[in-house]
């Protein structure tokens, strides 16, 4: 029995589980298991790992994406250029990181972008925000990412508070992406402090919550006539992208 898995804190409302174990019974790997595993402090990575010979492969997911990168050997382009890492394989005894958010978030937003939605603001600065600020990059959209901590992110440009956003920025941004986990299981109500009155039927307002589907976040924009879209698609589509670089290193 191989094993795979997911580490991270909080685990327990992980979809990721299911997800593979559905794509093992589909390749008939039936020697493969993917389990979750809640690690509160990265520091015990090494611990961890040194323990749990049998696993072979992970998923990294919030907080510990960008914290892993000291604890991995090598890092594949992008997740450097994003400077986050969610997905791990085990090769002779070390690890490799690569980042598979930025190509799931890429493929899942495509189908809605118009040509008016040329700027965005990003609320979150962690792992998942850095993916999609690359994501962007790619697709030619500008962005400014929104803090709730903006004096303590001195090592990224266009960091602005949620403090200074006003309704006219909010009219003149498009597209609007929740990379917090705001409004996530068993939180749900949560949702992030936006002048609201600015959010019109041009928006396309995008939440990288995929639990439960329809988050608050996305409920307010609908009220507003928005367009929406949770991270379902995104999460099924890095996790696809995961399993191809596991088969590709010889899982
Ligand atoms: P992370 O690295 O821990 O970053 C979380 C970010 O959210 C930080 O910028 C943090 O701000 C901010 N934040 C946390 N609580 C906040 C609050 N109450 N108000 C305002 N900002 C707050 O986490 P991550 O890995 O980027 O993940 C973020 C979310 O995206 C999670 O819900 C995760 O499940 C989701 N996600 C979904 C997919 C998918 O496939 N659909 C993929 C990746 C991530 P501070 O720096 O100020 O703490």
């Amino acid at each position: 029995m191989k094993k795979l898995g997911l580490i991270g804190h909080p685990v327990s409302h992980s979809m990721s589980p299911k997800l593979f174990s559905d794509q093992f019974s589909k390749a008939g790997r039936l020697e493969l298991e993917y389990l979750t595993y809640d690690l509160p402090e990265i520091s015990d990575f090494n611990t961890f790992t040194a323990n749990n010979p049998e696993i072979v492969a992970l998923n990294v997911t919030i907080p510990h994406k960008e914290t892993i990168l000291p604890y991995l050997s090598e890092i594949d382009e992008e997740a450097q250029a994003i400077g986050a890492v969610n997905t791990l394989f085990k090769a002779e005894g070390k690890w490799k990181g690569y980042n598979t958010d930025g190509w799931g978030f890429r493929r899942s937003m495509q189908p809605f972008l118009r040509g008016r939605h040329e700027r965005a603001l990003i609320f979150g600065t962690g792992g998942a925000a850095k993916a999609v600020a690359y994501s962007l990059k790619l697709l030619g959209i500008a962005f400014y990412f929104v803090s709730r901590t903006p004096d303590n992110q001195r090592d990224m440009s266009n960091v602005i508070g949620f403090h200074e956003l006003t309704p006219e920025a909010i009219k003149h941004h498009l597209l609007l992406i929740n990379c917090t986990p705001l409004g996530m299981e068993p939180a749900i109500d949560g949702c992030v402090q936006i002048p609201w009155q600015g959010v019109g039927k041009d928006h396309l307002i995008v939440d990288l919550v995929y639990n439960p589907e329809v988050t608050t976040f996305m409920n307010k924009a609908l009220d507003k006539g928005a367009e929406v879209m949770n991270g379902c698609d995104m999460l099924r589509l890095q996790a696809e992208k995961s399993w191809d670089i596991w088969l590709k290193n010889g899982l």
